[in-house]
């Protein structure tokens, strides 16, 4: 193998083979690959491990001039360098923790030429020195935004700095600029183009599915088993469990490790150390399950993550999916488990109330959740209405759990009438707890007092138990008929859909709850 650290001019086949010891493109590279070292704009949109990073390093590595990548992560940063380094390639990352002679270093590298990429963040990229001295001492290649969603403001990534990048047309004419992510959906698709002013027909969409990845969600009924017969189906592998809460990450880790699982706690509230740390060992033990807040997120690049829980409802269907995203890159099988319950999306309803955020906003966030939740309660295959959302089109998969056991459904018209009307007759300001007691035909001091024992809804839906109707109440709370009043305790009125319903005398198919844990044994897929 030469040892020379430049592949001069070579074709990107050659640059696959002998740097990155690779046969062959995957999916749209090569089409990607092409156009860029032919000196257009790109925006490129691939699911995760799907192998955004060749896009841009080999034409870097084709074009005269120093390849730019601006990614958000400085641990990310490293990681990637380190790699290219292995591989022969002149990479460096350019960041604030690097010290001044090695600064010093890295600059006379970048005004010889002798650089192939240069990593940097964009606080540090924006700096007007910065930006000045790439200006006047190098040439460009090009320039890569990873992680391009992180610009969108509707986006569950936003960074204000990323916004900034915009500039970068004006300053560097000429140079081919690309954006990369693995998430956005049409809206934020469109924000990114526009934004980095990339002609939307530069655009190379790839696939979402990740088809190695079996999805399944379930309702939270015993949590703890829940997560231990996924773990138990995975003896010895990696996997990612995610909780909302600091606390919860630490507990849930307590209660596995004794379990006699090793598990590991990860968030935003330990220190770097300890955080850096239990990254390396996820990374390169076998068999850690990390337990995290979203906080573990970005950056971790480990290809064998076998599965990805959410023992708590994620922020939208575009977390989930990256998220989730983040098992079986290797292209193994893989398993996704959600449990969701009534306080989750209470808790979530909440802080999109308390965000304080515009209304046009807050609005948005609605919408996300619903689709979120309309994605939980789905009957259908779990991939395909995924995939909807991104605007692809499915056919059911068969390796889902609604694929692999189709909820039953039952004629629900008549259980929404009773509920519709026992919010109605109770004041539209009860939580969902007095209303399936009051169905039920319960009685405590607190039903006396108010005299709902006495209304003529006391009691008429005692054919149901008050599990399924907790669920028949959360689905029609996900299919629009009831609304939560988040901003107080959680009351439940009859929406404008939900009076339709009663007056049109509309019909409704509801999902049946799911019995037990709401998983089974994981098939194998074929
Ligand atoms: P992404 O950034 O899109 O999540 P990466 O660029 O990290 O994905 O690539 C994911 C994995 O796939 C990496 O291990 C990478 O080396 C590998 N890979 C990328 N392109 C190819 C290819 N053409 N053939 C084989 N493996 C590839
Ligand atoms: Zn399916």
């Amino acid at each position: 193998v030469p040892d020379s650290p430049c592949p001069m001019p070579s074709s990107p086949l050659d640059i696959l083979k002998s740097v990155y010891g690779y046969d062959a493109f995957r999916g749209r590279q090569a089409e990607v690959i092409d156009h860029v070292i032919a000196g257009n704009d790109a925006f490129v949109l691939m699911p995760t491990g799907g192998g955004k990073s060749l896009c841009y390093q080999i034409p870097a590595l084709c074009r005269d001039g120093l390849g730019l990548v601006v990614s958000p992560l400085i641990a990310l940063m490293e990681d990637q360098v380190a790699a290219l380094r292995a591989a022969g390639v002149r990479a460096a990352a350019l960041n604030s923790s690097l010290a001044g002679p090695a600064r010093g270093q890295l600059w006379d590298d970048i005004r010889a030429g002798e650089l192939d990429l240069l990593y940097v963040a964009p606080e540090t990229l924006l700096r007007p020195e910065v930006l000045e001295r790439l200006r006047s001492e190098t040439r460009l290649a090009l320039i890569a935004i990873d992680e391009a969603h992180c610009l969108s403001q509707w986006g569950h990534d936003f960074r204000p700095e990323y916004r900034e990048l915009s500039c970068l047309a004006e300053a560097f004419p000429g140079v081919p600029r690309m954006a990369l992510t693995a998430t956005a959906d049409a809206p934020t698709r469109a924000e990114i183009v526009e934004h980095l002013a990339i002609a939307p027909e530069n655009s190379f969409l790839a696939g979402f599915d990740r088809p190695n990845i079996r999805y399944a969600i379930a309702e939270k009924n015993t949590p703890r088993r829940q997560l231990q017969g996924l773990l138990t189906a995975h003896p010895g592998e990696s996997g990612i469990v995610y909780c909302l809460s600091k606390r919860k990450t630490e507990e849930t880790a307590d209660w596995l490790n004794d379990q006699g699982f090793r598990a590991l706690a990860y968030h935003a509230g330990l220190d770097a150390g300890t955080r850096a740390a239990r990254q390396r060992r996820f990374q390169h033990e076998e068999g850690i399950v990390m337990v995290a807040t979203i906080a573990f997120g970005m950056g971790i690049d480990k290809p064998d993550v076998r599965f990805v829980a959410h023992l708590d409802l994620p922020g939208s269907i575009e977390a989930y999916y990256q998220e989730t995203g983040r098992a079986g890159r290797d292209g193994l099988p893989a398993e996704a488990l959600m449990l969701y319950g009534p306080d989750d999306i209470a808790l979530r309803r909440m802080f999109i109330e308390d965000s304080g955020a515009p209304d046009a906003r807050k609005r948005m966030e609605r919408q996300k959740l619903d689709a979120l939740l309309g994605l939980a309660e789905t009957a259908d295959c779990r991939r395909q209405a995924l995939l909807r959302y991104f605007g692809e089109d499915h056919a059911p998969c068969g390796n889902c759990d609604t694929c692999a056991r189709p909820p039953e459904l039952f004629d629900g018209t008549e259980a929404a009438q009773k509920a519709l009307s026992c919010i109605y007759r109770t004041g539209q300001r009860f939580g969902q707890a007095h209303i399936v007691a009051v169905l039920r035909g319960e009685s405590d001091e607190r039903i006396a007092r108010l005299g709902h024992d006495r209304l003529s809804t006391w009691a008429i839906g005692q054919e149901h138990d008050a599990r399924t109707w907790r669920s028949i109440l959360r689905q029609l709370i996900a299919l629009g008929l009831v609304s939560v009043d988040v901003a107080g305790h959680g009351g439940l009125a009859i929406s404008e859909r939900g009076a339709a319903f009663l007056r049109n005398k509309e019909s409704l198919q509801l999902r049946r709850p799911q019995k037990g844990s709401g998983r089974k044994a994981p098939r194998a897929q074929a």
